[in-house]
């Protein structure tokens, strides 16, 4: 089962597909975590995405397009992904397409998780993850046990750079402007689906599994 999901940052595309990923057996591929480990790396790569991470402008689509293909031709996924946070632009899905078409594969559902502007700046603001097992969690919606401590694992919370409402303000405009027109793209093939992202975790997960099947 081969998974697009879409929605602008803060929806909650990282928290369903980390559990869709785990109910279904397949790989979740975040572009945000790629580019924020290469950055962290010191890559070649994490060099040229850290200007625009850092300021909420995108990564060049060259950059994305080339992590995508290589990762989407390795072992584990060949039974299935989940693209979080890819594409994001028009030219990524046109360059998606042609990757796809390479290999055979081809896209079972695009799911667009929906939520307004307000929540997702509180989404945002509120946002840390486990540096050690990626759990993710909310000061307000899902707060650990212990502050600062992750409830699954013990790892340290931490909070990412780009997640301050200076910045996140202008990741909204950004996905307006440049994201939102890849739903045009795929809106009319029958694979296109649409999650209210405003519910509650566990009901937004029980829509997409009712989806998926
Ligand atoms: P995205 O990957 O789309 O940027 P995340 O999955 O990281 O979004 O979610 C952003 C923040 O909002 C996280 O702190 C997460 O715990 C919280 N969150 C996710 N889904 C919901 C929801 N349905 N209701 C309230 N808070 C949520
Ligand atoms: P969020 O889920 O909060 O939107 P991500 O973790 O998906 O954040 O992405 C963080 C940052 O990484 C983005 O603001 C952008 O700079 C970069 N990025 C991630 N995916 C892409 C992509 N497909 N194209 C261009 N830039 C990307
Ligand atoms: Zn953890």
């Amino acid at each position: 089962m081969n998974l697009i999901f879409m929605g602008p940052p803060g929806a909650g595309k990282g928290t369903q597909a980390r559990q869709v990923a785990v109910k279904y057996g397949i790989p979740q591929l975040s572009t945000g975590d790629m580019l924020r480990s290469a950055v962290k790396a010191g890559s070649e790569v994490g060099l040229k995405a850290k200007a625009a991470m850092e300021s909420g402008g995108l990564v060049t689509d060259d950059i994305v397009i080339g992590i995508i293909g290589d990762r989407i031709g390795e072992s584990d996924c060949a039974s299935g992904f989940i693209l979080d946070g890819f594409p994001r632009t028009v030219a990524q899905a046109e360059a998606l397409e042609k990757l796809l078409a390479e290999r055979s594969m081809k896209i079972d559902s695009v799911i667009d998780i929906t939520a307004d502007n307000e929540a997702l700046v509180a989404r945002i603001t509120g946002r840390s993850t486990c540096s050690k097992c990626g759990e993710g969690y909310h000061k307000q919606h899902k707060a650990p046990a212990k502050d600062g401590v992750c409830d699954k694992c013990g790892g340290a919370l931490a909070t990412r750079a780009d997640d301050n409402e200076e910045t996140v303000r202008n990741r909204l405009e950004v996905y307006e402007a440049q994201t939102a027109p890849v739903i045009g793209f795929y809106k009319d093939s029958g694979s296109f689906k649409t999650v209210d992202g405003m519910q509650n975790m566990d009901d937004v997960f029980a829509s997409l599994c009712n989806i998926l099947g």
